[in-house]
This record gives structure tokens, C-alpha cells and sequence, in this order.
């Protein structure tokens, strides 16, 4: 085209265009501090980024945050990216040695610390010479500001202006840099363009209309995330609901009475997270006696139960199933019913919600086995499933070789192994890395985990591989007790030899040990760690 003509970059700042006048009277509210409308929201985002300037945050510098939930990390989503500046999330649960490594590699220049996070700040300042300014978000909070702060978050932003001259730039400028919790060795960084964000945002919002029968965001819809906002954006749906104009609620460190009071006070009616997350607000809800008919719930992270789905379901929740890793910004699949489809029995929506996805807008997968050949979708063929989409991660940060792996042959590798069938539904079997080689035959952790939380007196439980002399690997099931049960090898394989007897489950699958444990261990977002118990019992 010829030069001034129309030209529209996907930059961040158009996901507000509108968004004032769209949202009326919808208010964004933190805790029970109070709440502000859509032309707060967007003053608010003005002052940030002319306080960060005024603290000389540049153009693709980094501006890294260390908070929970909350008004103020919503403001950071959008104010560094529109200034053009790099927002890291750090994983504040990760160990101070962690968070300095995450800090020096994305080479952060400005820090916005919650006063939570001031030892670990203290601890790490010293070793990062590069950052040149510290924010101080005191929170309501009455202690004195430290000495290496250079102002408190409101103070500042009640004196910075709300106009700040946001401009447009190339829609592929970096946006935003978080690091994956690292399976293994170092946090691994992706990162994620303003072009990337906005297509992500507009296919996470068109794959909620795409169906009528799975959880969605829309219209009237009052949102709370409770997937946290340093671990992939949220799953991205902060940015969603804003577009959207809808009531936002943010819950600061989750906490199941305020959860709870926070669903009962304002009405949620949306949220999202991992199952370990459902399970404590279930609790805490039947704990307070709160109400959670109509709470619409997108579970991911990991597998979701068809036990925790069908209690889920038989309270009045509205839950279904997503699938989506750090590395693909997250949204790629998410439960559905097609239009045409009926379910016949409660068992078949349950395994419908739970197991069974259908890709976002703009996804393209295949299930491919060593040599990259593809793999019939035909619901039984299995392979590892490689995506391409324009939202994912183009590499991890400063790590060529492991760059390459990741995007072998041009598609990204995900190391889950999944089923696709015929009209193109995706069920996500196992991690490449937990499935169990048995005698040249593999098993499914998950399918094996299901079936031994079915067993009498189980509380929870995780099944590992362990090394077997003579069949490679053998599974291995940790289990938590229910109070007061007593629990034998026996008991556990109950549920699996029905299912064995019925040809579901083939006979080697029946466990020759178990471990009792009192808690499973968890990884910084709440996965069960199975890293952990292959060390602890392998
Ligand atoms: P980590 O690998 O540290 O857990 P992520 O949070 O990126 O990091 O997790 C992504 C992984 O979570 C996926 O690769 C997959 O194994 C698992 N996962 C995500 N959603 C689902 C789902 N709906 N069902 C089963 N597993 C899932």
C-alpha cells in the first residue's frame, strides 16, 4: 500500500479500544479493598506507565511483577506491554535462587514487589546489578517503605498523570516473558509477542461462543481468576474479560473463605484452574455453607477426573476441561459440545467434560510418533501431539538447543501423548514423560490414577514408573489415605481388576506395589509432582 494508508498493528492497547463506553458502569474489584470502573482501569493504566517512565523504564526494557491476583498486576497486563516495555510474571513461588536466575535472564530492569515478597527481594537485590528501580506495593499494609524502594505503587501512581502518550509500534514487539516451573534443570523462558496476545485473546473469547455447552466468558458474566496471574497470563483470560468490559474480581493469595466470600459477594460466575484449586474451593465452599450452582469453571494444568467432574456437576458447577501449556501462550483446546451432539447419560457428558476437547480457533495439531509420521485419527492411535498456531512460544530464551527440540520439524512439541478422533476431538492421555513402560506395552499414570481413586478409603493418589529389572518399568501407586482407612494392595486393585475383567484394562496393568504417603507433593502451581516421588521411591 501506498505509504500512510490504512495500517493496523495487533498491538495490545486495542484490546481497551471501545472498552469505556462498552462496559458502563462494570467495576474491577481487589479483595475487599474496594473497586474502580473500565475509566479507572484505563487512568490507572496511564499513570503506570508514566510512573515506570518516570523510573526510566525504556522500550523493550523489562518491568517484572511479584504480586498476587489482583487490580494492580491487571494494570501491569496492559500498561508496560503499551509502553512498549516487556512484562515478566515472576513464579513467585519459586526459590529465591530461582527467581534471580528468571530475573537476570529476561535481563529485568524494574521490579514491582507486594510486600509479601520483600525478604526474597532483600535476599536476591545484591546479586542483580542491572535493575535500576524497585516499586514498593504496600497493599494496605502499614510498615515502613524499604530503604531500596524507590516509592510505594499508589503514592507514586496518585502523582503520575493518567495520560500517557501510548503509540503504536510493530505488532511483533515482545509483550511479555514468563518462565515455565522447570521439570527439570533451570526455569525455561518463553515469551510472547503483542500480535501473539491479541489473536490469543480473540480466539480464547470466539472459542467460548463456539459452543453451548461448556463453560464460557461472555456477556453478564462477572469473572475471578483463580489460575495465578504470574503463570501464563492467567491463562490468558484477563485480557479476555477486559475486552469483554465484563465485572472483574481479583482474589489476591488464594485463600478458600475469601474465595468463598468473593463468589458470594459479588456473584462470580466464571473462573479457571487446576484441579488441586477446584478441590479447595469445592471444600471451602461445603466448609461455609456457600453456594456453588451456575459457577461455570474451566479446569486445565492437569487431568481432570471424572470423579471431580461428576461432584463438580452434581453441586450445579458448569466445569469442562482445557488443554494448553506455557510454551502455547496457554488457550489451545477446551471441551465442547458440538451443536448436533447428545449426550446420553450422565457418565457420557461426564467423560465429555472431563476428557474431551475440541482446538480453538486458528489451532492446527497432529499426533505424530518418533519419525514424525502422523497417526491416524481414528480415538485409538496414539502419539505425541504437535501443534502449530499463530499464539505459540517461537522459542525458549537463550537456549538454542533446546529451542530446536522443541519445534523439530516445524511443529512445537508438547510431550503429551493423545488420541484424536474422527471428528477431530482430542483427548490428552498421558505426559511422554509419565507414561509407564511396561514390558514393551504402555500405560497411562492417568487412566491408572482414576481407577485407584475409585478404590475404598483413597483420598488422593499418583501413579509413577519405577525401574523393573525385568519389565523396564513397573507402576508404582503413592496413595493418601482417607482418615481412619486402612488401605492394602488388595483394596487398591479392586477398581482395576473390575476394570480388567471388563477387557478395559489389560492384566499387567494391576499393581504389584503401593506406597502410602500422608500428603502428595506439589509443584509451585499446584500439580501433583511426580518428579519428586520418582526420586522419593524409584
Ligand atoms: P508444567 O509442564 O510445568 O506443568 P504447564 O503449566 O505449562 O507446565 O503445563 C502444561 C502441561 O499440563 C501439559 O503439557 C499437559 O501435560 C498438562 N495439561 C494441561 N491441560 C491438561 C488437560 N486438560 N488434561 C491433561 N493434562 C493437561
Amino acid at each position: 500500500p501506498a505509504e500512510g494508508a490504512y495500517h493496523f498493528p495487533l498491538t495490545i492497547r486495542h484490546l481497551l479500544d471501545g472498552v469505556v463506553t462498552k462496559a458502563g458502569d462494570q467495576q474491577i474489584v481487589y479483595r475487599d479493598s474496594g473497586s474502580y470502573g473500565y475509566r479507572d482501569l484505563v487512568n490507572r493504566i496511564g499513570k503506570l506507565a508514566s510512573l515506570l517512565n518516570g523510573l526510566g523504564a525504556e522500550q523493550g526494557q523489562t518491568v517484572a511483577v511479584l504480586d498476587w491476583d489482583s487490580n494492580r498486576y491487571l494494570e501491569a497486563y496492559f500498561a508496560v506491554p503499551m509502553m512498549g516495555a516487556v512484562l515478566q510474571m515472576v513464579n513467585i513461588r519459586m526459590t529465591p535462587a530461582q527467581i534471580a536466575y528468571t530475573l537476570e535472564k529476561a535481563d529485568a530492569q524494574i521490579l514491582l514487589v507486594h510486600r509479601d515478597f520483600f525478604p526474597v527481594i532483600e535476599e536476591i537485590l545484591p546479586s542483580l546489578p542491572q535493575i535500576k528501580a524497585c516499586v514498593a506495593i504496600m497493599d494496605g499494609g502499614g510498615d515502613d517503605l524499604p530503604s531500596w524502594a524507590a516509592g510505594e505503587y499508589e503514592q507514586l501512581a496518585a502523582a503520575a498523570s493518567p495520560d500517557y502518550p501510548f503509540v503504536d509500534f510493530d505488532e511483533n514487539a515482545l509483550a511479555t516473558i514468563f518462565f515455565t516451573t522447570g521439570t527439570t534443570g533451570n526455569p525455561k523462558g518463553v515469551c510472547f509477542s503483542h500480535r501473539q496476545l491479541v489473536l490469543h485473546t480473540l480466539a480464547a473469547a470466539g472459542s467460548f461462543g463456539a459452543s453451548s455447552a461448556s463453560p464460557g466468558l461472555g456477556v453478564g458474566d462477572v469473572y475471578m481468576p483463580l489460575t495465578p496471574m504470574f503463570h501464563v497470563h492467567a491463562w490468558g483470560l484477563p485480557y479476555v474479560a477486559t475486552m469483554l468490559g465484563l465485572k472483574q474480581v481479583y482474589p489476591g493469595r488464594y485463600e478458600p473463605d475469601m474465595i468463598c466470600h468473593l463468589r458470594r459477594q459479588h456473584g462470580v460466575t466464571y473462573s479457571h484452574c487446576v484441579p488441586t484449586v477446584l478441590r479447595m474451593v469445592i471444600d471451602g465452599a461445603r466448609a461455609s455453607d456457600v453456594d456453588l450452582g451456575g459457577w461455570k469453571m474451566t479446569i486445565g494444568g492437569s487431568a481432570l477426573t471424572a470423579a471431580l467432574c461428576a461432584e463438580a456437576l452434581a453441586l450445579g458447577m458448569d466445569v469442562g476441561t482445557g488443554y494448553g501449556m506455557s510454551e502455547t501462550c496457554p488457550f489451545i483446546a477446551k471441551a465442547a459440545r458440538r451443536t448436533d451432539e447428545q449426550w446420553t447419560d450422565d457418565d457420557a457428558q461426564v467423560t465429555a467434560l472431563s476428557a474431551t476437547t475440541i482446538t480453538v480457533p486458528l489451532v492446527s495439531m497432529q499426533i505424530v510418533d518418533d519419525a514424525m509420521t502422523p497417526q491416524p485419527h481414528d480415538g485409538l492411535s496414539r502419539g505425541e501431539l504437535v501443534l502449530r498456531a499463530p499464539w505459540l512460544t517461537p522459542c525458549y530464551l537463550g537456549d538454542a538447543k533446546a529451542s530446536d527440540d522443541l519445534w523439530r520439524g516445524g511443529w512445537l512439541h508438547t510431550q503429551d501423548i493423545a488420541t484424536i478422533d474422527s471428528e477431530g476431538r482430542l483427548s490428552i492421555r498421558d505426559r511422554l514423560k509419565d507414561v509407564i513402560k511396561t514390558g514393551g506395552e504402555w500405560l497411562d499414570s492417568v487412566q491408572l490414577e482414576e481407577l485407584v481413586a475409585m478404590a475404598a478409603g483413597v483420598e488422593e493418589a499418583s501413579v509413577i514408573a519405577v525401574p523393573d529389572e525385568k519389565w523396564g518399568e513397573r507402576p508404582l501407586a503413592v496413595v493418601v489415605p482417607k482418615a481412619g482407612a486402612s488401605l492394602s494392595l488388595d483394596i487398591i486393585n479392586d477398581p482395576l481388576d473390575r476394570s480388567i475383567s471388563k477387557g478395559e484394562l489389560p492384566r499387567y496393568a494391576r499393581l504389584d506395589r503401593i506406597e502410602i504417603i500422608d500428603r502428595l507433593p506439589r509443584t509451585s502451581v499446584g500439580k501433583i509432582d511426580k518428579k519428586a516421588l520418582r526420586s522419593r521411591f524409584a
